[in-house]
Formats: structure tokens, sequence, C-alpha cells
């Protein structure tokens, strides 16, 4: 069905195909669902152009039973695709999968309609800057709203050997997005492009007071 740029591992082109996009918009704008771009969700927030997310998660090289966080669930729709690459069999789908939604209504919609397609992640209402750290260590960290700067807290909470992506913006708003890899205790940083994202909103960083 999606048409990408370049080819993606097979699993991650499994599970884009698994999961209906047009499930997790407004009913209004279910003809622009298959559109490779970001739509309204409500609240002044986006769900995440499909090619982005695509990168994103193939990035993060997960594997069945690989623990992830997902900073800003906003519609649900990345979270569904990332309960379908860390699938395992015989447990419910989203098992190992941790996200964190700043926005209440946003959090109980994408929770509903998670469930409704037999998803079973594990939700929480809060400032994802904060990370998840009776979960931790992750294997991987996906954050979907640009910060001014990396979270102390996703460092300390992602595993030897993990992955974290996330959009970084700078003082002017140009946004890039950054692969970050810990090895033996040392960030590795990669450089994956310039990106557009919602921003971040968090006491740590005064973007929201
Ligand atoms: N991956 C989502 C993208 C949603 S847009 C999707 O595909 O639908 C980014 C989301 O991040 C928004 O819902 C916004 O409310 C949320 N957000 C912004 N700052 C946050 C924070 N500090 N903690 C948790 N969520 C945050």
């Amino acid at each position: 069905m999606w048409k990408w740029q370049k080819q993606l591992a097979p699993a991650v082109n499994a599970a884009f195909q698994q999961v209906d996009r047009t499930q997790f918009i407004p009913e209004a704008l279910a003809q622009y669902a298959k559109l490779d771009e970001p739509l309204p969700i409500g609240e002044g927030q986006t769900i995440s152009q499909p090619y982005v997310v695509a990168i994103m998660v193939e990035a993060l090289n997960l594997k069945p039973g690989h623990k992830v966080l997902e900073i800003g669930t906003g519609s649900g729709y990345e979270t569904a695709i990332l309960c379908e690459v860390t699938a395992q069999p015989d447990q419910p789908k989203g098992a190992t999968v941790y996200s964190i939604e700043r926005i209440a209504d946003l959090a109980s919609q994408a929770e509903n309609r998670l469930h409704q397609l037999g998803y079973f992640p594990n939700l929480k209402i809060g400032d994802g800057a904060q990370g998840w750290p009776e979960a931790a260590p992750f294997d991987a960290i996906i954050v979907s709203a640009a910060g001014p700067k990396l979270s102390e807290h996703w460092w300390q909470q992602l595993a030897e050997n993990g992955r974290l992506i996330a959009p970084i913006a700078d003082r002017k708003d140009e946004q890039f997005l950054w692969l970050i890899t810990k090895q033996d205790g040392e960030a590795e940083w990669n450089n994956m492009g310039e990106v557009r994202f919602v921003p971040l909103l968090s006491s740590l960083f005064d973007t929201v007071h």
C-alpha cells in the first residue's frame, strides 16, 4: 500500500501493512489517511507523516520482545506500529511498549482505539521528558515531538547498546532527527536529516510553565 522513497526492512513494512491509518484520524479526514503527510488529530497536534515514522522505527532496529519507550502517543498510530514490530508469540501485542502523552484527552482516545484494535501497550499521561524510570532500561526510545535538547532522563533510561531517536530543534526551530546509540556508556550521534514535528512541551526545558 505505502510507496516509500527507499526500501524498508521487511518487519517494518509488514507492520505498516497491518495498521490501518484510517482508524487513527478524525472521520472527516478519512479520505486523506493514505497520503504520506501529517494530519491534524485535535488539540493542535498532528499524526506524524508515515514515511517519517517508518524511517524512525527502522533506525531503532527493533526485534520481537524489545522494550521500547515512545514519547508523544498522539493518535496512537506509531504506538500500534511499535506493538507490531515488538510482538512476541503468546503475548498480548504491546506488552513491551511504553508510551507517554501529556494531553489527557488524546491519551484516552488513543487508548480506546488501540484496545479496540487488539493492542495493549503500557500508556501513561504525563511529561515524557521525565521518561518512565520504573520501566527502564529500554532497548529503544522514540521521541515524536521536538525539544531543544536531549533529555538526560532518556539517556539514563536507555540500555547499553540501546538506540534513541529524537527530533531536536535549534533556536530558529530548525529541526534535525538524531539517532543516538549507547555503546560502553558513550553516545554516538547520527544526523538523519531535517524534519518538522510539533514541540515537545516540558517544564524541564522551560517550554511550558
Ligand atoms: N506519534 C504520534 C505523534 C503525535 S504528535 C502519532 O503518530 O500520532 C506529538 C505528540 O507529543 C502530541 O500528541 C503532543 O501532545 C505530545 N507531547 C508534546 N510534549 C510532550 C511531553 N512533554 N510529554 C509527552 N507528550 C508530549
